[in-house]
């Protein structure tokens, strides 16, 4: 149990199903077929992804969620829950939940779920916040704002700490690109030799 119930944000169904723990949504290895990390199974966040739109919650998912307060990982999120209701009232939350107005179940929903999920800490919306400079911060950003038609890479980096390859391949692509990428960790070639694999 992680503790930090994001249920109501995320269509009912556990983000913590994810291998990865992804708590906003797919990681780049997602696929609509299966999940990037478990073959055998389809990626949690496009079960979110679906479930959201039949049920008319996308906008939920524009909010920006908090990231795990490991403090509470391991507890259950249900006493808190419970503890909510009751200071709500339940005569009243039962009439948010039961009404046919569709706003104000919302509303109750989020007057339940919000305080326990939400660290006090934690300033995410799902508003767009404009950044506090004015100047393009790379050039990248400058091409982008021009609206020039932007080429960026990704170049892999090495199983070792030997970079060498590394800055020979990024001396070639650099004449044609605007933004270089990396990733975080290479994924192991499928047919994962023995000794690579140790
Ligand atoms: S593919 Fe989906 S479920 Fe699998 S690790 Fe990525 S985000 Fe998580």
């Amino acid at each position: 149990m992680c503790g930090n119930c994001l249920l109501q944000e995320t269509a009912f169904i556990c983000p913590m199903e994810c291998p990865k723990g992804a708590r906003n949504g797919p990681c780049g290895g997602s696929t609509p077929e299966h999940c990037y990390v478990d073959e055998t199974r389809q990626c949690v966040w496009y079960r979110i992804y679906q479930r959201s739109e039949a049920m008319g919650r996308e906008d939920k998912l524009l909010e920006v969620l908090p990231p795990l307060d490991w403090s509470k990982t391991g507890g259950e999120t249900w006493g808190d829950v419970v503890h909510q209701v009751r200071s709500l009232g339940l005569g009243s939350t039962a009439k948010g939940l039961l009404s046919g107005d569709a706003a104000r179940r919302a509303q109750t929903w989020d007057a339940i779920f919000r305080p326990v999920r939400q660290p006090d800490w934690w300033q995410g919306d799902d508003q767009y916040h404009r950044p506090a400079y004015e100047a393009p911060i790379s050039g990248l950003e400058a091409a982008l704002r021009s609206g020039e038609f932007v080429v960026t890479s990704e170049v892999a980096p090495p199983m070792s700490t030997a970079t060498g390859k590394l800055r020979e391949n990024i001396r070639l692509i650099k004449p044609y690109v605007r933004a270089i990428n990396f990733t975080d960790n290479p994924p192991p070639p499928r047919a994962c030799p023995a000794w690579r694999a140790a």
